[in-house]
C-alpha cells in the first residue's frame, strides 16, 4: 500500500487526504520533516503559498523537500502547491522586511500568482486533460470525460521550459482580459518528470483521476 504525505501547515489537507485514501493509498499528514521519511509521495495542498513557504521555511522543511525534489520524489501541487512547485513565481509577494516568498521549485516554469482575479472571481470549468484515457478507472471503449476544475484565486502558468508537459490548458474563453484588451489560453497543468501541478482543486469535487494519474506516476505506471 502506497503511503502518500500531505504537507499540512496550511490549506485543504483532508480533502486530499480523503481523495488518496479513496484510491487505497494511506495519506499521512506531514507538519515536521521526520514525517517526510518512509514516504512514497507528497501532495501539496491549495491554500495561500506565501502562509505556506513562511511555516515551511520555519520548520526546515523546505530543505528537506528541496532535497528529495532533487532526488526525485514524486510531488503533486495544486493551486498554491503548483506555485510551491514553481521554480520561477512571477510575482512573488513580499513580508514587511521586503523578502520575495519562496518556491521549493522544481518545475522549470514560471506561474503567476492570483491571475484570475480574486476570490469572488472564483469559478468552475470542464478541461480536457491529457493522459486520463489511460488511467485503470478509465473504461477503454469510452473516452475520457473532462475534469471538472475548480478555479479559486488560482495561478497560472505564463512559460513552461522544454522538458515540462503541458497536460490542461483552459481555453481563452474563461481567462480574463489582458492589459492589451486579449484574453490567451492558459496553461493550467503539467508534469515534469515525477512532479505534478494543476492550477485547480480537483479534489472539493468528486474528481479523483488526477490523484489516480499521480499514483500511476508513483508506481511507475504512468
Ligand atoms: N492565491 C493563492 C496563493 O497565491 C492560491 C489559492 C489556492 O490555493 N486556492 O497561494
Amino acid at each position: 500500500v502506497l503511503q502518500i504525505g500531505v504537507l499540512a501547515l496550511q490549506g485543504d489537507v483532508n480533502e486530499h487526504r480523503r481523495a488518496l485514501e479513496s484510491l487505497g493509498a494511506v495519506a499521512q499528514p506531514v507538519k515536521v520533516a521526520d514525517e517526510l521519511a518512509g514516504l512514497d509521495g507528497l501532495v501539496i495542498p491549495g491554500g495561500e503559498s506565501t502562509v505556506i513557504d513562511k511555516l515551511a521555511r520555519f520548520s526546515g522543511l523546505d530543505g528537506v523537500i528541496r532535497a528529495k525534489i532533487a532526488q526525485g520524489f514524486p510531488v503533486y501541487g495544486s493551486c498554491a502547491g503548483m506555485i510551491m512547485l514553481a521554480d520561477t513565481i512571477a510575482d512573488p509577494a513580499t513580508n514587511l522586511k521586503g523578502d520575495p516568498q519562496q518556491s521549493f521549485g522544481g518545475i522549470d516554469m514560471v506561474v503567476k500568482r492570483n491571475a484570475f482575479g480574486r476570490q469572488i472571481d472564483s469559478f468552475e470549468v470542464d478541461l480536457d486533460f491529457k493522459g486520463l484515457d489511460v488511467l485503470p478507472s478509465q473504461d477503454p471503449d469510452q473516452a475520457a470525460k473532462p475534469v471538472r476544475a475548480a478555479f479559486i484565486r488560482a495561478p497560472w502558468v505564463s512559460s513552461v521550459g522544454e522538458r515540462v508537459e503541458v497536460l490542461a490548458t483552459i481555453p481563452a474563453g474563461n481567462t480574463p482580459l489582458g492589459g492589451d484588451g486579449v484574453r490567451l489560453a492558459r496553461i493550467v497543468a503539467v508534469r515534469s518528470g515525477k512532479l505534478l501541478a494543476t492550477s485547480f482543486h480537483p479534489e472539493v469535487g468528486g474528481e479523483r483521476r488526477i490523484h489516480e494519474l499521480f499514483i500511476q506516476m508513483i508506481r511507475g505506471d504512468a
